[in-house]
């Protein structure tokens, strides 16, 4: 497993850097991390190559890539250089498949700025870009030299943005740590301990992927909330409504798995009041009408964990445990989004 290092970026980059001899370093920023983060690491730097792309999801595609793979060829880049990725998700996952590509794999580094990249995106090696419209569709597991986390990057990150990643802490506390789990739903987002949130998520994730790098079983649990949660994501992209953020998204998704896992008896009447009433506090209510669900539905069977035409969920069975690989009907979903939506009338 990389090491991941949380402390202040002028101190874990140059430490970083003096235990290893690269030939050439690049870092690569969208147009946000570029004027919010990147000039705290350029005085740290030695001479590099700096990349900008513009910052969003819809830039995440092969020919950004060209873009990254161009930059590093024009600079001459051998097989000894480092790629930083210094920005969210998104650049994490393109610029860390760019590197591990290039020349066959150079070394490269995660500095993730945003919350939801600091507690998931950042650690456990998934890399890729999206492909004709399909999330994810293209890449590959590789896992980073360093992962380099600067708490204070979360201080310009727009709130919605901050909320959005809060969604995987709570995923990680309900599938991996009761106790943790009955700490953070007693404050509000704007209460939360974000460094010491950080350092437990990264722990849970890393101890989960430790024990099955690339996602045969024990993995998959870290897809609680996501099968209904991505089928809802990816509606919206549909819809001229607003778009929803990812943890946005997940959030729904935790909801309503919530309440099939209770449903299949999995899990007691408490933890799904606890979850459902925690999760609608901080994200409030996404509008669901009937015509919205049967396309939802039929995209939960898209899901990357599913065999054949039966879905397969990771579901909570009990608090701070999760089960994975069970099958859930239509039927069931069905009800499970029912009862989000009976959320969303009180
Ligand atoms: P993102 O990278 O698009 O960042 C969100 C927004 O915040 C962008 O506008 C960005 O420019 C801005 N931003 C970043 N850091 C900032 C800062 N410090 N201050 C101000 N603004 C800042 O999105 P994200 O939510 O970080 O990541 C989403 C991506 O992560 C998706 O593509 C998803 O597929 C991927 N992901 C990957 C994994 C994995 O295991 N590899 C896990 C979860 C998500
Ligand atoms: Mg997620």
């Amino acid at each position: 497993m990389s090491t991941v290092t949380i402390a202040p970026i002028a101190e874990s980059l140059p430490a970083f850097l003096d235990a290893h001899n690269f030939s050439a370093i690049a870092v690569i920023v969208d147009n946000h991390t570029f004027r919010f983060c990147y000039p705290e690491l350029k005085a740290l730097l030695p001479k590099h190559t700096l990349v900008r792309i513009k910052a969003g999801e819809e830039q995440k595609h092969i020919a950004t890539c060209e873009l990254i793979w161009d930059a590093l060829t024009r600079a001459n880049f051998d097989r000894h250089a480092l790629v930083l990725n210094l920005g969210g998700g998104v650049i994490g996952d393109m610029g860390g498949f760019c590197a591990a590509t290039y020349k066959r794999g150079i070394a490269f580094a995660q500095i993730p700025t945003t919350l939801l990249a600091q507690v998931d995106a950042s650690v456990g090696g998934k890399l890729g870009i999206d492909f004709n419209g399909f999330k994810n569709h293209i890449g590959v597991f590789k896992l980073p030299d360093a992962v380099l986390i600067e708490p204070h990057f979360l201080t310009t990150l727009p709130e919605r943005e901050l909320r959005s990643g809060f969604a995987e802490i709570i995923k990680h506390c309900l599938i991996a740590d009761a106790a943790m789990w009955e700490e953070i739903r007693r404050r509000d987002l704007d209460e939360q301990d974000w460094p010491r949130l950080v350092a437990h998520s990264v722990a849970v994730k890393q101890r989960v992927v430790e024990q099955d790098p690339t996602e045969k079983g024990l993995r998959k649990i870290l897809n609680f909330g996501h099968t209904i949660g991505h089928a809802v994501e990816t509606y919206f992209l549909t819809q001229p409504r607003k778009r929803l953020l990812h943890g946005e998204a997940i959030a729904v998704g935790m909801i309503t798995e919530a309440f099939i896992a209770f449903q299949k008896k999995m899990i007691d009447q408490s933890l799904l009041t606890a979850t459902e009433e925690y999760i609608f506090s901080v994200y409030g209510n996404v509008k669901l009408n009937d015509e919205d669900i049967d396309p939802i539905l039929a995209l939960t069977l898209q899901d990357k964990k599913n065999r054949g035409r039966d879905v397969r969920m990771a579901l909570l069975d009990g608090p701070g445990s999760c089960a994975f690989d069970v099958s859930v009907t239509s039927a069931e979903m069905r009800r499970g989004l029912d009862f989000y939506r009976g959320i969303n009338k009180n």
